[in-house]
């Protein structure tokens, strides 16, 4: 059974991050949306000197709801990538969206307060829906989960 495909009736709930992350739109501008496999998938377009547009580094970014937003459509075709953006478009589900925002970010402070303010990285990396959402995307790359949600 495709269980995620009823998520969707706690989508209210992520509104705030859903706008947000459409707002984004006009700073990321776009090359393609599509809505594929219970997502909505954006590609996030590039300057005229070839960067993408994406904030950071990321090769995706979802903030907790059922909008990803990839670097490339390279990016965007690799399973894996999609994999691990649809756990925490799961955790925002479960998190009822602001509140999967909130702790995800107080838990990414926590763990910088505690490195002391160093390199963010390795504080990103201990973040709960982090360290699921790179287990599960390993697993999936290793074969482990082939129907993981967002597979390619
Ligand atoms: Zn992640």
């Amino acid at each position: 059974m495709r269980w995620h495909r009823y998520y969707w009736l706690l989508a209210p709930f992520t509104l705030p991050n859903v706008l947000i992350s459409l707002l984004l739109a006009a700073f990321y501008r776009p090359t393609s949306a599509r809505w594929h496999d219970g997502c909505l998938e954006l590609v996030a377009g590039t300057y005229d000197d070839g960067s993408t547009r994406i904030w950071g580094s990321p090769g995706a970014q979802c903030l907790g709801c059922q909008v990803v937003w990839f670097r490339s459509e390279r990016h965007r075709d690799k399973g894996w990538l999609a994999v691990h953006e649809r756990v925490h478009a799961i955790h925002g589900l479960w998190g009822l969206g602001v509140v999967f925002a909130v702790a995800y970010l107080g838990h990414f402070l926590y763990e910088w307060v505690r490195d002391g303010f160093g390199p963010w990285r390795p504080a990103y990396r201990r973040i709960w829906s982090e360290r699921i959402a790179y287990r599960i995307d390993h697993e999936y790359m290793v074969g482990l989960r082939p129907e993981a949600w967002g597979d390619r």
